[in-house]
């Protein structure tokens, strides 16, 4: 950590604490060279690692492409949206805890069905059947879109 005034790379630390419900640590810094002070936020880097999908291309990792599928599965269905997001956020730990910078689409479409199929097994097989059709994260959603307005139209007819 350089300090802002002289760029000396020896500070110490004087005073820490938790802040922002614990995701921060504020630290109070001094200069052994100049001593001045200066404060400073720390959190963990959450960085998602980078989607490769099915044709090889990379995508930056889109959560509100994986809600969007998560709800299209659920809807109509007795899913709250707390258990969608605490589906997601599982999901995202899952993925940062592998510690790789790209991950498949297709293990991302699997962890989506894995919790699915927990909250809700309608949702999981409307999921799963357009999911391995196509087999890529991003298209599922419009997909199921598609295939539900398909059912509509024809118990219409
Ligand atoms: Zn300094």
């Amino acid at each position: 950590m350089h300090c802002p005034f002289c760029s000396a790379t020896d500070t110490k630390v004087i005073d820490s604490r938790l802040v922002a419900d614990g995701h921060q640590v504020r630290r109070r810094r001094e200069c052994l060279l100049c001593h001045e002070r200066f404060t400073t936020f720390e959190g963990a880097e959450l960085v998602m690692p980078r989607v490769v999908k099915q044709d090889g291309s990379r995508q930056p990792f889109d959560e509100d492409k994986l809600r969007g599928g998560m709800l299209r599965a659920v809807e109509k269905r007795p899913v709250s949206m707390d258990e969608i997001e605490q589906a997601l956020s599982k999901i995202k730990s899952t993925l940062r805890a592998t510690g790789e910078r790209e991950v498949t689409s297709k293990m991302i479409g699997n962890l989506m069905m894995d919790h699915l199929v927990n909250l809700d097994k309608v949702a999981y097989i409307r999921f799963a059947s357009v999911y391995r059709a196509f087999e890529d994260v991003s298209e599922f959603g419009e997909a199921i879109a598609s295939l539900q307005s398909d059912k509509s139209k024809a118990g219409k007819s």
